[in-house]
């Protein structure tokens, strides 16, 4: 199954993308996830990527396509995948659309969940993301066990610097702007799937399960 995630910054993709990898057993690509690795690794991508990440912008097209082709190329996407924040525009989701054609496959699904504007600026103040292994918590929807550490692998929990209100508005702009027309993209070619976004996690989960089948 060949999945990517639609919807605004903290709509909650990663938090269904994770879920939907280990029911599918298929890998979970995050394009901010690789960023924020670079920029922890000081890799040239990451020193590039990060101005843009820090303003709220999208980091240019050229610098996240490449990496995604090559990403999905590799031996353990030949069951499939899914892509967590790629495509962001309409050349990138060109771009996508080139690379699983190359492939010999195409995408299944894009999966929309929508979360009004209103909602997202609560959801990312409590936001707190491991910067070790990419999972994120919220600290009343969704609270680790133990303050501050991962359940998954112990690393520190941590409030991205791009969460705080005024980057978390810029970042919606760029989504109405950018982003969300390929909603009709996906539309256009029938494989759009939409979800309410607003419902608790294991309810979100839920409906997109039972969209996707079992
Ligand atoms: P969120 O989960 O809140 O939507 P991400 O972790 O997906 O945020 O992305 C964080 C930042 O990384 C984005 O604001 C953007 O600067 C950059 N980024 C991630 N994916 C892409 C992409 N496909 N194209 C351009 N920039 C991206
Ligand atoms: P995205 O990847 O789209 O930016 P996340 O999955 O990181 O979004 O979710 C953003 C924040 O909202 C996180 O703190 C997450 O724990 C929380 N969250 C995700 N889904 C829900 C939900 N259905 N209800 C309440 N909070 C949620
Ligand atoms: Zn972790």
């Amino acid at each position: 199954m060949r999945l990517i995630m639609l919807g605004a910054p903290g709509a909650g993709k990663g938090t269904q993308a994770a879920k939907v990898a280990a029911k599918y057993q298929i890998p979970h690509i995050s394009t901010g996830d690789i960023f924020r690795a670079n920029i922890k690794n000081g890799t040239e991508l990451g020193k590039k990527a990060k101005s843009y990440m820090d303003a709220g912008g999208l980091v240019p097209d050229e610098l996240v396509c490449d990496l995604v082709a090559d990403r999905i190329a590799q031996e353990d996407c030949s069951r499939g995948f899914i892509l967590d924040g790629f495509p962001r525009t309409i050349p990138q989701a060109e771009a996508l659309d080139a690379a699983v054609e190359k492939l010999g496959t195409k995408i299944d699904y894009a999966v929309d969940i929508e979360v009004p504007d209103e909602n997202i600026i609560e959801r990312m103040g409590g936001r707190r993301a491991c910067l070790s292994c990419g999972a994120t918590y919220h600290i009343m929807f969704n609270a680790p066990k133990k303050d501050g550490i991962c359940d998954t692998c112990g690393g520190e929990l941590v409030l991205r610097d791009d969460d705080k209100p005024e980057t978390v508005k810029k970042r919606l702009d760029v989504y109405h702007t950018q982003t969300q027309p390929l909603i009709d993209y996906y539309s256009a070619r029938g494989n759009l799937l939409e979800v309410d976004g607003t419902q608790g996690l294991e309810d979100v989960f839920a409906s997109i399960v039972g969209k996707l089948g079992e």
